[in-house]
């Protein structure tokens, strides 16, 4: 009994505590906010609804996990997922269909399809996207647009740029290996512009080994390339026909005039 109750009161004390600090806090932020700027208080919280404290009183007794919480884990995804701060903002709203090619509307609708349908389509063979052909048609955008929706919703991706990354491997051998296994193992992998100014066999094998790894345990890949199917399975037929078993259904070729498909030239 007198366990029971020691406990409640060190409960109610750190509510009191908390509250008391709360009282506080609101107390020097309007300090602040008169005498200089609201600035200052904007600053000093990421989270201006808890103060920083995850937790929401709703009365003296009750407190609720604040909203805060979930936003920070969406935010360490986001920093973990490799996609740089600046694509963060691309999405399908700034995704302008205004002129655009047919194929390139083409690849649009299938790529909110394919975002829209994620969570049914994910465990299956045909659970993942590729966007190919004539550069400057927005395959990027659409796959980064998937990738922060995916993110939005909890999904862990990895964002690999195919040049880049086997550039940086190069500087740092040593990291690669753990590289290559969290590309084997994240629930989405972004493959930007697969095979981009050729390919050497080494870097052939290795994207074999990790698609053929994500094709057997059914885990999802987005890809975009310049390629076009055929292309690839010039290149590696083994790793073309995986991408083709593993895309078909939403499978975009963009081909066309280069003048057309090309919004950087326009
Ligand atoms: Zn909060």
């Amino acid at each position: 009994m007198a366990k029971a109750r020691g406990k409640f009161n060190t409960m109610e004390e750190v509510l009191n505590d908390l509250r008391r600090k709360a009282n506080e806090n609101k107390v020097t932020s309007t300090n602040q906010s008169n005498t200089t700027s609201t600035t200052a208080s904007t600053n000093s919280y990421k989270c201006e609804v808890c103060k920083d404290k995850g937790l929401v009183f709703i009365n003296n007794d009750t407190a609720k996990i604040c909203g805060c919480r979930e936003q920070r884990k969406i935010d360490r995804l986001f920093k973990t997922s490799h996609i740089t701060e600046e694509f963060t903002k691309l999405g399908f709203k700034n995704f302008s269909l205004e002129g655009k090619h047919s194929s390139v509307v083409h690849a649009q609708r299938t790529s909110l399809a394919y975002v829209k349908r994620y969570g049914e389509l994910k465990e299956s063979r045909e659970n993942s996207i590729a966007l190919l052909g004539n550069p400057g048609a927005g395959k990027t955008h659409l796959l980064t647009a998937i990738s922060n929706n995916l993110l939005q919703k909890k999904v862990p991706v990895l964002y690999f740029p195919f040049r880049e990354g086997f550039d940086a491997f190069k500087d740092d051998f040593d990291s690669m290996e753990g590289k290559i296994e969290q590309m084997k193992q994240v629930e989405v992998l972004f493959i930007d512009d697969l095979f981009k100014r050729s390919a050497t066999e080494f870097e052939v094998k290795t994207m074999y080994s990790v698609i053929n790894y994500r094709y057997l345990n059914h885990k999802p890949i987005l890809i975009s390339s310049e390629c076009l199917i055929d292309d690839l399975l010039d290149i590696d037929e083994a790793l073309g026909s995986r991408i083709y078993q593993m895309c078909k259904s939403y499978l975009v070729e963009i081909v066309g005039n280069r003048r057309e498909l090309n919004y950087r030239l326009t």
